[in-house]
């Protein structure tokens, strides 16, 4: 079992766990054991991690989060169809269903 990486919250890190299962790798999440003694230990520590179980799965599964995470960062985007605002993760605009142009 190999360490992918750590998330900022649990939500993520379950997403990431989530996703890492939809492409055949099986991933699981560690941090509520430490989150409960976070008072104790450096924050960066009591982050969640996302951990393969299969070591040969470590270097597709850190692609992946990395294919996850880049949509974060750059500009959001308008639909088309609406005019909905939408933050860059969406791919589709939940209001029409239009997907992003
Ligand atoms: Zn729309």
């Amino acid at each position: 079992m190999r360490r992918v990486d750590s998330a900022p919250n649990l939500v993520l890190a379950t997403l990431w766990a989530d996703a890492l299962s939809a492409a055949g790798i099986e991933a699981r999440v560690f941090s509520r054991y430490l989150s409960s003694i976070a008072g104790e230990i450096p924050p960066s520590e009591a982050e969640p991690t996302v951990w393969v179980l299969d070591d040969a799965d470590l270097e597709r599964a850190r692609a992946l989060l990395l294919e996850l995470r880049r949509p974060l960062r750059g500009p959001g985007w308008n639909c088309r169809e609406c005019g909905e605002h939408h933050g860059p993760q969406f791919a589709q605009c939940w209001k029409c269903g239009a997907g992003r142009g």
